[in-house]
């Protein structure tokens, strides 16, 4: 990267862990380049670092992490078990499982670091960016909050959507006692105590939703069509084991199950255990996904994506353990089913499953994960953007169109100077969510949006309230 000294813009949409991680790259390389960089950081929550993940304060809330693999850069794996050791008081050991809360104060710490050692400055705004139209070679970005900010470059880190709720019947969607994203602010406050719930959807959110919520005298339901729970991981984990073959030789889905299957089987009989062997595919998800022709992406997706989620995406030994406690206890139910029919009742909710069950309820919480396809997302930026011809949908829907280094791809014209990461590069990357993942990308994208900003002549940002 060659680097000029004149002053350019950057505004990052989001200011969760996607956003904050940009950021703080962004920051180091315009320090290594004494460049003034100016970052408007957008985002109408009220903390930065947390996003839905880091912001909860229930401590039973873990990460399903190791701390040991959680650091915000991949070039110093210890820095969050060393800020862990100054901070959590030995609550967690290196190696373990931290409370999530304490995951969103680290990020927002290690942006605080780089900000003070950097040209420049970081403009923390609290609006949601709603479109954006080019100009000139640079980017317009309007807010909800109706401001209007010109910059030399924009960051989409604008994470997951909230879950689609066109499951739920009408007279459950319209209910006061139907909470319809769970990780909103203050979203559990109104269920009422002493009253049964029932979760729909049984991921790692339902898991989350149901040490919060199971308690004497209430028991919390969960279904989901699958019934499937995910595993938990090892109490003494072994390291990845990779594909001997890298899997190099297989073409279509079929092929490619066989040889999982294979490599699962061979580790198991070699560590007696197949975690190691689904860890070891992690560097190459990407790479199958994307030889994987669109109809086996779609098979994929209908057939065994919940097996590979309740394999891949694991809990923690104590969550897992605790979730072994209220299944045990009864306050917990898990199942197979489906919601068919709701209706209102004087104390909560009245629910007819599939399987001719009906439950009595207090509150339906939505646990199924978030909406993946762009198009349908209920934030319509991403649609202001598809309109302005800057983006256009990912494969199968999901997320957005990305060249490798995380730009976005335009529907017309030439490519805005516009990049994302995280959630929205699913549909490329399939697996794009967790930190290892985002804070890769963090780091290529920062450096393609400084390669740019660096060759191109500088704009003063303008942002109008
Ligand atoms: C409950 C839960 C637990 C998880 N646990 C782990 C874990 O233990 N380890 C792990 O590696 N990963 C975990 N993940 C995955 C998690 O998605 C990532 O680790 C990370 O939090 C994603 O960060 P993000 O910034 O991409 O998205 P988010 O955290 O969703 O943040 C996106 C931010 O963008 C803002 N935003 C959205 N739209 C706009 C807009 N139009 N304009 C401005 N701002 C906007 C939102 O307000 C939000 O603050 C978990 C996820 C969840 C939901």
């Amino acid at each position: 990267m060659t680097c000029g000294k004149a002053h350019r813009s950057v505004a990052v949409a989001g200011a969760g862990a996607a956003g904050t991680l940009i950021t703080a790259r962004l920051l180091e390389l315009a320090a290594r380049c004494r460049l003034p960089l100016e970052i408007t950081l957008i985002d109408p929550a009220p903390t930065t670092g947390r996003g839905p993940a880091y912001a909860t304060t229930d401590q039973r809330h873990l990460l399903n992490v190791p701390a040991t693999r959680m650091s915000a850069t991949a070039d110093d794996p210890d820095d969050f078990a060393r800020w862990l050791a100054a901070h959590a008081d030995g609550r967690v050991a290196p190696g373990g499982y931290a409370p999530r809360h304490l995951y969103g104060s680290y990020l927002a710490d290690h942006l605080r670091q780089r900000a003070a050692i950097a040209p420049g400055t970081v403009v923390r705004v609290r609006d949601r960016v709603a479109g954006a139209v080019r100009t000139s070679g640079r980017l317009a970005l309007r807010t909800a909050g109706g401001r209007e900010l010109t910059v030399d470059a924009a960051v989409l880190a604008t994470g997951s959507h909230p879950p689609s709720v066109s499951w739920a019947p009408p007279a459950l969607r319209n209910s006061d006692a139907f909470v319809a994203d769970p990780w909103a602010p203050g979203a559990l406050d109104a269920i009422p105590e002493g009253r049964d719930v029932l979760l729909v959807g049984t991921g790692l959110t339902m898991v989350d939703i149901a040490m919060t919520l199971a308690r004497d005298g209430r028991t919390v339901h969960a279904v989901s069509r699958s019934g499937l729970l995910p595993h938990g991981h090892a109490a003494a984990p072994a390291a990845p084991v990779a594909p001997a073959d890298g899997l190099t030789g297989c073409t279509g889905l079929d092929a490619l199950r066989r040889a999982v299957l294979r490599h699962v089987a061979r580790t198991r009989r070699g560590h007696g255990d197949w975690r190691p062997a689904i860890d070891g595919l992690r560097p190459l998800t990407a790479a199958l996904w994307q030889r994987l022709p669109e109809s086996d992406r779609v098979r994929f997706i209908r057939g065994e994506a919940r097996q590979w989620e309740v394999h891949r995406h694991r809990m923690a030994p104590a969550t897992a353990d605790r979730l072994a406690g209220i299944l045990a206890n009864g306050r917990l139910s898990v199942r197979a089913g489906r919601v068919t029919e709701a209706a209102a009742a004087e104390d909560g909710l009245r629910i007819g499953l599939a399987d001719g069950r009906r439950l009595a309820v207090g509150a339906v919480v939505n646990c199924t994960g978030p909406q993946t396809d762009a198009r349908r997302a209920s934030d319509p930026l991403p649609r202001e953007l598809f309109a302005a011809g800057l983006a256009a949908p990912g494969p199968l829907g999901l997320g957005l169109s990305t060249l490798p280094d995380g730009r976005v791809r335009s529907a017309e014209g030439p490519d805005a100077p516009l990049w994302t990461l995280g959630a929205t590069r699913r549909g490329e990357l399939w697996e794009s969510t967790a930190i290892p993942e985002i804070r890769a990308q963090a780091a290529e994208v920062a450096a393609a949006v400084m390669d740019t900003l660096t060759t191109a002549s500088p704009v003063a940002p303008r942002v109008r309230a």
